[in-house]
């Protein structure tokens, strides 16, 4: 078993302390692989070295379409190796090969989708002749990029790819649970010719590796996916150095069912929504707004599908859904249940580590639907980032409006009815970064994705997501020069 190691100004690296974590599977506990674990120090290694590449210059003189040409040869070799990025994905995290490997695919989308956006900027028409103002956009600097377990390529690409259109040197900081992929990356990335020093990897805990790429002055931007609470700690962290931050938190996303809705459809989609990948989703539908009407109707139709939902192990061909990440996320699930209950929430279905055979050693739990839920529940409030739908009644449009906004997080949410214009109005209403009508999930490496309110700051994908890794400049020239003459000239009679 090959250790992984840091990758820090071209060179692979063991961490000076000589520490390792075993990566173990979440379906079995099995060692997936063993990764060097880094300290401050590696880390600072990493920062010299992307700055001074960043600094050296030489990787963004590289041509905007010399840049576009390089990521569409990082998507050639990631499609080439697929299987072994997907396998290694799958390993890390036990989501079915099936799921890795569309999430691989969609790495490789997110690779040609950066490659096809052109070079921004543009002239600022000031009205005279002899001024040219333009408008440049040059790469940020050093990006310190930091990403969670639950999908932990995909968001990787989202920083990579954008990082390295805009010329920028960068960090890499997978979540220490999942590192493989990013590893597998940074191989890529060498064999697509990107220089030394401005791809890095740092491997190791957040706690650990976290403070340099955060409060060190030679990081211009942190661009962060992952909780809340981290979030919250990065953005005080760079705040000393004022640095750029680009945070994807958590989302607490409403799934709003009216009675005029395609209720088969909706119903199908809601049990998605809610247990896709165990629930470890940012934007998973975990909460359901039902119209009154057809909530006996809806609860009992969801929770018949929750008991049909098979989990397994990545290589099990029935399985639809495999485990939680790590014991401690499921201790975390488990209290975000015990509060749920002390607060009167009703189990319907599920609510506890699943048991069964082949699951014994996995950190499984139950698909769980959870009724008789209030605004003022925690189970509401807060992401229980494992498969547990709550459900709500309204009665009225304005009320599922009401209840869809009374949430800190504005990841993202649904609305399903046949009324196009209410369909609208809601959409309108509803203070998410995205809204799904009449359909649940999908999203488009062209269209940007990011959170109102506490789900994050700035965009990822599409345009603006681009634009996260560059900063603005205005270049003003003047053809004719002359004087500004706006105080007295003492040399010069006035007249
Ligand atoms: P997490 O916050 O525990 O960790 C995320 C990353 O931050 C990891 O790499 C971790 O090592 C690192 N980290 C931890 N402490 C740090 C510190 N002090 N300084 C710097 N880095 C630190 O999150 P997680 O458990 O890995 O991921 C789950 C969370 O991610 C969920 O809340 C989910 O909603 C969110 N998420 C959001 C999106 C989105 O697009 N908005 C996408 C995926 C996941």
């Amino acid at each position: 078993m090959t250790l992984l190691r840091h990758f820090i100004n071209g060179t692979w690296q063991e961490s000076a302390t000589g520490r390792v974590r075993e990566i173990r599977s979440p379906h079995d506990q099995h060692v997936v692989t063993t990764a060097t674990e880094g300290d401050a120090a590696d880390a600072l290694q990493a920062i010299v070295a992307a700055r001074a590449s960043f600094d050296g210059g030489a990787f963004r003189s590289w041509s905007w379409q010399d840049r576009q040409a390089l990521l569409r040869r990082v998507a050639d070799l990631i499609e080439r190796d697929l299987n072994i990025y997907a396998a290694a994905e799958s390993g890390d995290t036990a989501k079915r090969l099936i799921e890795a490997e569309y999430d691989i695919a969609d790495v490789i989308s997110v690779f040609r989708f950066n490659a096809t956006i052109s070079e921004p900027g543009h002239s600022v028409d000031v009205g005279r002749s002899e001024i040219s103002s333009r408008i440049a956009y040059e790469p940020v600097g050093v990006c310190a990029l930091i990403g969670p377990w639950n999908y932990p390529l995909l968001q990787i690409s989202w920083k990579v790819a954008p990082a390295l259109l805009a010329g920028c040197s960068f960090i890499v900081k997978p979540s220490e649970l999942s590192p493989s992929t990013a590893v597998l990356l940074m191989h890529t990335l060498v064999e697509a010719g990107v220089p030394a020093g401005v791809a890095n990897l740092i491997l190791g805990a957040g706690s650990e590796v976290g403070a340099p790429l955060t409060t060190d002055p030679r990081i211009d931007l942190v661009s962060f996916t992952g909780g809340l609470q981290t979030g919250k700690h990065i953005m005080a962290s760079a705040a000393a150095t004022v640095k750029k931050v680009a945070l994807e938190l958590g989302g607490k996303n409403p799934n709003i069912i009216f009675a005029d809705a395609d209720l088969d459809a909706a119903i199908d989609n809601a049990v998605t929504a809610g247990f896709l990948h165990s629930g470890q989703v940012c934007s998973a539908g975990t909460r359901l707004l039902v119209e009154a009407s057809i909530h006996d109707q809806v609860v009992s139709e969801l929770t018949r599908r929750a008991g049909l939902i098979t989990l397994g192990g990545p290589d099990d061909a029935t399985a639809e859904t495999g485990p939680l990440i790590s014991e401690g996320h499921l201790n975390k699930v488990l209290g975000y249940m015990s509060r749920a209950i002390s607060e009167g929430a009703q189990v319907l279905i599920g609510g506890k580590r699943a048991s069964g055979i082949g699951l014994e050693q996995g950190w499984y739990f139950e698909p769980t639907v959870l009724d008789r839920c209030t605004t003022t529940m925690s189970c509401v409030q807060d992401e229980s980032f494992g498969p547990i739908i709550t459900v709500e009644s309204f009665t009225s449009e304005s009320e599922a409006i009401r209840l869809g906004n009374d949430t800190i997080y504005g990841l993202s949410g649904a609305v399903w009815s046949s009324d196009a214009a209410k369909c609208d109005r809601v959409a309108a209403a509803l203070r998410h970064g995205t809204i799904w009508i009449n359909d649940y999930g999908p999203y488009r490496p062209e269209a940007e994705w990011g959170g109102f309110k506490a789900s994050g700051v700035g965009r990822e994908l599409g345009g603006s997501g681009l634009h996260e890794y560059l900063e603005a400049k205005h270049l003003w020239r003047n053809t004719s020069p002359g004087r500004s003459g706006w105080f007295r000239d003492g040399g010069h009679s006035s007249e």
